[in-house]
């Protein structure tokens, strides 16, 4: 895959209209904006009373990282070797933290060997043991260690398959401590969570812990999960959170402790529309040319329960490419590949006159897409153009 790594190599257009027009595009093609991209990380960046990491499972794309690293994105959330050497080998400069709690066996010690990784997290004694082991140098880390947080506003949760209860988490730090390593807490209270107050709560947790553990901690990441805004849903403004963020924080009576966060989502899913063709339409269904197997993998794990709006587009017949206009009617939408299971969970709205060979757009997609989709079935979507530079 000849992956564009810089913004001069991709064709670029006026807008996504020009740029249907312009390519025709019989292969999925994603659409970026910068401007949204940067304006994302300058919110964080400005808001937040901390470091400011990057998730990079959220869209790992060269052209992702380089647009956050151009706007002041300078640290990034990484959660394996392969994700650590991509964002190196991109951005030499760029402060990498392993924040997976189970690695592979050897991956701690190339990331602290090779790329000066510091920051580590875990969630249990062994893959403490480890840790220490591969590293050999303690006093140089920084250990995270992983709570469980309570269901509450998020869309996808992340606390079943990582992370530990405060009594279990105290003596993990206590051993970190002991270790001669900084000790530290994490936890991320879920994906697209939609209540500010999620993270209130887990601030709370964290305080719990480090009273059962007599531990003085050295910094606190509080995760990932800022939503975004998808059709349909209108999340808080990223400022109650940072307000509801800071307040809990002042309850810890720390004003010294070093903050972080991990923002995937919310840093570039607004930055990417992708522009689909209907294959073939017959009656209320639309073949399109992507589907759950490419750009729409995260769709069968995150509970939406909005219908489906993007725009349907047409070329006329000279050319022009327009909006389809005129009422809006549910679809089912298959993706490409021989699988009954390639197709969206919910209805698409379109309007009636969609036809085979009009294209489908769909905005706010610039996040777990591009990262989770698979050639399978031999259809991988990696058209790419850009707009509005
Ligand atoms: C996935 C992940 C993130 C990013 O989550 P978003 O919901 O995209 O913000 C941050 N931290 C960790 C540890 C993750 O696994």
């Amino acid at each position: 895959m000849n992956a564009p790594t810089r913004f001069d190599a991709l064709p670029c257009f006026a807008s996504s209209l020009k740029a249907i027009e312009g390519l025709k595009p019989p292969e999925p093609l994603y659409l970026v904006q910068p401007e949204k991209i940067s304006s994302a990380a300058k919110q964080f960046l400005d808001g937040f009373p901390g470091d400011v990491l990057y998730a990079v499972k959220a869209n790992p794309h060269p052209v992702a990282l380089r647009q956050l690293w151009d706007a002041g994105i300078r640290h990034f959330d990484t959660a394996s070797l392969g994700e650590i050497e991509s964002v190196k080998t991109l951005l030499p400069e760029a402060i990498c933290h392993f924040m997976a709690p189970v690695r592979l066996p050897g991956q701690a010690k190339a990331a602290f060997e090779q790329h000066g990784v510091t920051d580590f997290v875990v969630d249990s004694e062994s893959e403490l043991d480890k840790l220490l082991d591969e590293t050999g140098k303690p006093t140089k880390l920084r250990v995270f260690v992983r709570l469980v947080t309570a269901l509450g506003g998020a869309l996808l949760e992340m606390s079943s398959k990582y992370g530990c209860r405060p009594e279990e988490a105290s003596k993990l730090l206590a051993r970190v401590a002991q270790a001669g390593a900084q000790p530290c807490l994490t936890f991320h209270v879920g994906s697209q969570c939609l209540s500010p107050f999620s993270y209130a709560q887990a601030i709370e947790i964290a305080q719990r812990t480090i009273t059962l553990s007599g531990v003085e901690i050295a910094a606190l990441d509080i995760g990932g999960g800022f939503p975004t805004a998808y059709a349909g849903q209108e999340p808080p403004p990223y400022h109650w959170y940072f307000d509801m963020i800071k307040e809990a924080l002042n309850n810890l009576g720390r004003p010294d402790l070093k903050v972080m966060c991990e923002p995937g989502r919310a840093l570039v899913a607004q930055g990417i529309s992708l522009v689909t063709q209907v294959v073939m339409r017959r009656g209320d269904r639309l073949y399109l040319n992507d589907g759950i197997y490419g750009s729409f993998d995260e769709q069968r794990f995150i509970s939406f329960d909005e219908d489906y709006p993007p725009s349907g587009i047409t070329l006329d017949a000279k050319g022009k490419a327009k909006i389809l206009s005129g009422e809006k009617r549910p679809f089912r939408a298959y993706g490409p590949t021989c699988d009954s299971a390639d197709v969206l969970p919910r209805p698409v709205m379109l309007p009636d006159t969609i036809a085979t060979g009009d294209f489908v757009m769909f905005d706010a997609m610039g996040a777990y897409t591009v990262s989770s989709r698979s050639s399978f079935n031999g259809y991988y979507p990696d058209g790419w153009a850009l707009i509005g530079v």
